[in-house]
């Protein structure tokens, strides 16, 4: 039995409360999103029973935590398809998940004159890594840029690729506008060059359908506490061929096999890649927000936060003087827009005196900002225990900012 997505907003303890006097909207969900209860528990659960140093140790509650934490993995594994548990390695977030493949992959794979590709639509944590890595190894940081409806140009993609290209870094779903990228058929091009494609899934894997395997990922990362998790944990998943040919990230405790003073062998798979103690609480916490999620029916959910989103943007284009920015085929998740003579940032103070959290600014995308001539946006974003009664207060309140400010 699959659980009814309706009743998901009951099982969220902060959206309870009011916020200056209004019950709170939350549509802020692509900077964090909010915990259900059962993944709050389970972080108090693990400190009031489990705790212990993980790996090293031989008494009970380590070898329970130890379990607990390789228990999460597995879970994440599951949820991704990823095809062996120790392709998953836990990190503190997409952020860190993608500086560990640039310093790596960099390090050991680009040379002078090669050439890396990224898109104009990456979040800065898919794009200063690979800028900052070029420099370093004096590579090529080529952009793939977005057309007028804020979508990927394929053909572009193909011509860019070449024998110079050592990497593709693209994300499942842009933060800024949403636009789900092709990324299956990125995959495809970029393999038939026998390129690798990094997937940052971070505004994706709690939305869309996703299958590491049948999307032949190469590189899959996101962060848990935008999928319901708690924070300071994330997934770095790589395929094995790729992790076993990297070297370390990170060097310290747990990583090692034997260290002398002249040289060190390395753990294998995947503590190679996960020196020192880890998150052990948030792993775990990551995996009960995965058992939470996975009690829905993931083509319902889909489609649930599809209708939502389609009925948000239908409400936000009615309203005079209101632009929305990007009108790609497929869009995941985020509304993004503006109100022509009215700041962003205001909008979003006077939205929050009315209970209504969005986010404004760049959103961490300035190439898209500069690209579209515009300091920023307003960014309302969804999660599952959205309903169609928050976005008409969104509607309702922004009409009501532009009376009050336009008077
Ligand atoms: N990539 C995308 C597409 C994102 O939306 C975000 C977060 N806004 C990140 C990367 C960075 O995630 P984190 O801050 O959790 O490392």
């Amino acid at each position: 039995m699959t659980k009814d997505i309706h009743s998901a907003r009951a099982d969220f303890p902060i959206l309870k409360q009011s916020v200056n006097d209004h019950p709170l909207v939350y549509l802020d969900n692509a900077a964090t999103t909010q915990k259900p209860q059962v993944a709050i528990d389970a972080l108090v659960d693990y400190y009031t029973r489990l705790n212990a140093n993980i790996h090293r140790g031989n008494h009970s509650l380590a070898v329970q935590a130890t379990e607990a934490y390789e228990g999460a993995r597995r879970k994440v594994a599951g949820y991704i398809n990823a095809e062996r548990n120790h392709e998953v390695i836990f990190t503190r977030g997409t952020t860190e998940s993608v500086n560990l493949l640039a310093y790596t992959y960099g390090e050991k794979f680009v040379q002078a004159g090669d050439e890396v590709i990224v898109t104009q639509l990456e979040h800065h944590s898919n794009y200063v890594p690979w800028q900052q890595m070029c420099l370093r190894r004096r590579a090529t940081f080529r952009i793939l840029p977005f057309n007028e409806h804020g979508e990927l140009d394929l053909a572009l993609f193909e011509r860019m690729l070449n024998e110079k290209t050592r990497l593709v870094a693209v994300n499942h779903v842009s933060n800024s506008l949403g636009t789900v990228n092709p990324v299956e058929e990125i995959i495809r091009l970029a393999h038939a060059h026998e390129v690798p494609v990094l997937v940052d899934a971070a505004q994706s894997v709690q939305h869309i359908a996703h299958d590491v395997q049948s999307m032949d990922a190469d590189f899959y990362v996101f962060s848990g506490h935008k999928m319901y998790g708690p924070m300071g944990i994330g997934i770095f998943y790589g395929k094995e061929k790729w992790l076993e040919a990297l070297p370390p990230f990170l060097s310290g405790g747990e990583m090692i096999d034997n260290v002398t003073p002249e040289k060190v062998t390395f753990n294998v798979l995947p503590y190679k890649f996960e020196a020192g103690t880890p998150n052990v609480a948030q792993a775990i916490g990551l995996g009960v927000a995965i058992d939470y999620l996975k009690q829905f029916d993931p083509l319902e959910l889909q489609n649930y936060e599809e209708d939502l989103l389609t009925y948000g943007l239908n409400l936000l284009a009615e309203i005079p003087d209101l632009v929305i920015y990007g009108s790609p085929s497929h869009r995941s998740g985020i509304l993004p827009f503006n109100v022509n003579g009215i700041q962003h940032y205001d909008m979003g103070v006077l939205l929050d005196t009315m209970g209504i959290a969005v986010r404004t600014g760049q959103h961490c995308t300035q190439p898209i900002m500069d690209a579209l001539h515009i300091s920023g946006t307003v960014r309302a974003s969804l999660a599952l225990y959205n309903s169609r009664e928050d976005l008409e207060k969104l509607a309702d309140g922004v009409r009501r900012i532009i009376k009050m400010l336009k008077r």
